[in-house]
């Protein structure tokens, strides 16, 4: 396990990096504020029980350049309760988690992977402050309306552009089709993309003629896994990652892709679902191997969009509309910035979160 995160320290940050343990729940969890320059940070809260101290830093610090990237008032961070989702005292354990935060005042938690909009309810109920809440108290439903994948989708259909490649009868394979991976599938499936396929934790999909994506998607959340639907073949999900398409969308977990196995992903344009899929030095490769990134902070900004206006009591339509053109135009200066300066995708997206946050900086006067 790789618990060290000294190789990471730098300009940015991290400001604030928490280990908890409490003896009595055997609550564990790790909290890492970024960098908070923009404003209190916003940053999901994870739940699984193999997450590293390096990974929620990591993750924390997508978050600083994504938020930054999306122009919005916040800084970046990340949290994990390290605990199967599935645990018998799962809302104990977030309410506990939710306490040890409690003064931790520029850390504003969001859903990720494990927790959802329920979760974020109870973080509320016991601290004050919580993003992607459920309708009732104020929240916009970023997950049941897919914010994310709809990100996803519009970030794709300008990068197709710029590659010549027609989105209509585009072959997509989604790795990880939860959250956002349904949801990018659902609104590629509206630009006429063919989803041919998919896979969750437990196993893959594949069908060369085109997946029915919406029956995909209500098998999925009537509970069957999407390997034992009869919508396609089941694949392994070491098959999955081999099979040729157009559109490949990562949307499980990170570093799906490093340098040891990047040759096996056969694509034209990858779109980054999930947060730091791919290494960097991995993506660098696939770069020279002509495949275009459009690298999560760029593509996958939507639902902390999202979170970060219901933050301010904006609405449903709002959220949609600010995704649409933050996602578009960012896309537009990555792809631009690629030819102009002859930088791979994530360098490029580096340096424009680096740029806008260098900028906001310079008002500062006490960082
Ligand atoms: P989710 O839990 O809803 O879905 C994850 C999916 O990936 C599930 O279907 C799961 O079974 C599958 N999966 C897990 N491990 C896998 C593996 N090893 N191989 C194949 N599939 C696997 O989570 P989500 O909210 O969709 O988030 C997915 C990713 O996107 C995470 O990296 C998250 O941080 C990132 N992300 C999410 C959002 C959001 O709005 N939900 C926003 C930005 C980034």
């Amino acid at each position: 396990m790789n618990d060290c995160i000294d190789q990471f320290i730098d300009d940015l940050g991290p400001e604030k990096v928490i280990h908890i343990y409490e003896p009595k729940s055997k609550l564990r969890a790790i909290v890492v504020i970024d960098n908070i320059s923009l404003g209190p940070a916003i940053g999901g809260c994870r739940m699984a029980a193999d997450v590293t101290t390096a990974e929620v830093f990591r993750l924390a610090r997508a978050m600083t350049l994504k938020n930054a990237l999306s122009s919005l008032p916040h800084g970046g961070a990340k949290s994990a309760i390290l605990a199967d989702p599935g645990v018998e005292n799962k809302e104990a354990l977030i309410r506990e988690f939710a306490q040890t935060i409690k003064t931790l005042t520029d850390y504003i938690p969001g859903p990720d992977m494990g927790t959802d909009e329920g979760s974020m309810a109870f973080i509320l109920d016991e601290i004050g402050r919580a993003v992607g809440l459920p309708k009732v108290l104020g929240g916009i439903p970023l997950d049941t309306l897919g914010m994310t994948g709809y990100g996803v989708s519009v970030a794709g259909e300008i990068a197709a552009g710029e590659i010549s490649l027609p989105l209509k009868g585009a072959r997509l394979v989604v790795q990880g089709f939860g959250n956002v991976g349904k949801a990018a599938a659902k609104y590629l499936d509206r630009q006429g993309v063919k989803l041919i396929a998919a896979c969750d934790s437990k196993g893959g999909l594949h069908n060369p003629e085109g997946i029915d994506v919406a029956a995909l998607i209500k098998a999925k959340e009537s509970g069957v896994a999407v390997s034992a639907s009869d919508l396609g073949k089941a694949v392994t999900l070491e098959e999955m990652l081999k099979i040729e398409s157009d559109i490949f969308v990562p949307a499980a977990r990170p570093d799906v892709f490093n340098e040891a196995n990047q040759e096996q992903l056969k694509t034209k344009l990858v779109l980054e679902g999930a947060n730091i899929p791919i290494t960097h030095p991995a993506a660098k490769k696939m770069h020279e191997r002509g495949i275009l990134i459009v690298p999560d902070v760029i593509a996958n900004c939507g639902g902390v969009i999202t979170a970060a206006l219901e933050y301010q009591h904006q609405s449903e339509q709002d959220a949609f509309d600010r995704v649409k053109s933050t996602v578009t135009d960012n896309t537009h200066e990555l792809l631009r910035r690629i030819i102009g300066e002859g930088l791979p995708p994530h360098d490029i997206a580096l340096k424009m979160a680096r740029e806008r946050i260098a900028k906001a900086m310079t008002y500062r006067a006490h960082m």
